[in-house]
């Protein structure tokens, strides 16, 4: 049965702006959002929904979350940005606060993840030329197909969705996609000498929360160790706490030589990045040759240090290890018909929708949507179900309760 959308007129002034003047490079859910607060959103009539999509888990820490909430007023009276012209107290903080937090001698701010993934990129590439040796403008970087990494022409150079690159290029030289969770294609392209780095997401999320096998990324580590190659981590979506652990790699006990994090290092309330790295590797990139003019501002550093301190107070990893649990094992009790697959670790959790209609899964974020949930489809079948990591058990299973009627309307 084909759900029916229903809209308010005050929804449909919204949409209907938007549809007018914003261009048309995302196809949301009909849904006009205008609160949020822990685990639920409220659109402009006031109804509440659970957020089953946590800001692509930006917003790991709730909605508004108060501490947060209460640092980014705070600093946004005192000094928001002095660009890296000048020093400021706050940077100095953050980077002894972050660096101490994951255990790196430096950090590189930046603002939107992409922009953490290219510094890394320029990180590897600078220290495979400076350190590894590799001939002027040789260096490689190994990629994963099905990556998401972002959305610069650098970036979507090395992507294998169409949907990304097609008619974009001309692309971004020197990277080599391997097949994810693939130790011997991936030792077979670390033969060549060229090879400064490989860049891999620890659970690939936009791809459908592809989980590796395990053992994957710590052999992964050691082959690169072995070929003297960089391994960087994407942690821009599977990492602080989302998985369980503080960084999804922490699960095989693997420390990148580059890690990146984005997202919820400001738990959603502005574009916070980072890079982290050790000296050999950091200090290659001298001054003038790498920044941003927004890149480690004191209300971002501000913020983070926050939304950092959040996720240890409040034990969110072992949150989202109980209620992800707790959630795939009410997942499975439904025995939908037309479920045809769940898997997650942690919140970060997605189903595969088994059904003749391509638009099943999007029918089904419609029927949830008027029930009271939301989430979004990615690459057709599969909807990411990943809540922000402060849910409790009984809104878990209220939630469920919600996913399991939303279900009927595919029978
Ligand atoms: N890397 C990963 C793994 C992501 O999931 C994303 C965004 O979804 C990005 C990079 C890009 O981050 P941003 O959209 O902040 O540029």
């Amino acid at each position: 049965m084909q759900p029916t959308i229903m809209l308010s007129d005050k929804t449909k002034y919204y949409l209907d702006l938007e549809e007018k003047y914003g261009a048309h490079n995302y196809h949301p859910l009909p849904v006009v959002l205008n609160r949020g607060e822990g685990v639920f959103l409220w659109d402009v009539d006031g109804k509440r929904y659970f957020d089953f999509l946590s800001g692509y888990s930006a917003v790991n820490q709730g909605h508004c979350h108060p501490t947060i909430v209460a640092a980014l007023i705070e600093q946004a009276q005192q000094l928001t940005l002095t660009s890296r012209a000048f020093h400021s107290d706050l940077l100095s903080e953050f980077t002894q606060y972050i660096t101490r937090y994951f255990g790196y001698d430096k950090v590189l701010p930046m603002n939107t993840g992409v922009e953490a993934v290219e510094t890394a990129i320029k990180l590897c590439r600078r220290w495979g030329y400076d350190v590894k040796g590799i001939p002027a403008n040789k260096a490689k970087i190994i990629v994963c197909a099905h990556n998401f990494h972002g959305r610069t022409s650098t970036v979507i150079s090395f992507s294998t969705d169409p949907s990304s690159y097609d008619r974009f290029g001309p692309f971004m030289p020197g990277f080599e996609v391997v097949p994810y969770n693939d130790l011997a294609a991936l030792g077979a392209a670390l033969r060549d000498k060229d090879v400064a780095g490989f860049l891999v997401e620890p659970i690939q999320g936009e791809a459908g929360v592809v989980i590796p096998d395990e053992g994957y990324l710590a052999t992964a580590k050691q082959y690169c160790e072995d070929a003297n190659v960089l391994f960087i981590a994407d942690e821009i979506q599977t990492g602080l706490c989302r998985t369980g652990k503080m960084l999804a790699c922490d699960h095989e006990d693997v420390r990148p030589d580059i890690l990146i994090i984005g997202k919820a290092l400001s738990g959603g309330t502005l574009p916070a990045s980072a890079v982290l790295a050790d000296d050999p590797i950091m200090m290659n990139i001298k001054p003038g040759e790498h920044g941003s003019t927004y890149g480690g501002n004191p209300l971002a550093c501000k913020v983070s240090m926050a939304a950092l301190r959040v996720l240890q107070d409040e034990n969110m990893a072992a949150n989202a290890t109980e209620m992800g649990d707790l959630f795939r094992r009410e997942l499975v009790a439904i025995h939908s018909p037309h479920i045809n697959l769940i898997r997650g670790k942690g919140l970060l959790n997605a189903i595969v929708i088994d059904h003749p209609n391509q638009e099943a899964a999007w029918d089904l974020c419609l029927a949830m949507k008027d029930r009271g949930l939301l989430a979004k489809p990615t690459h057709g079948d599969k909807i990411r179900l990943s809540p922000p990591l402060c849910i409790n058990r009984d809104q878990v299973l209220e939630a469920t309760a919600i996913i399991m009627e939303s279900l009927k309307i595919l029978d």
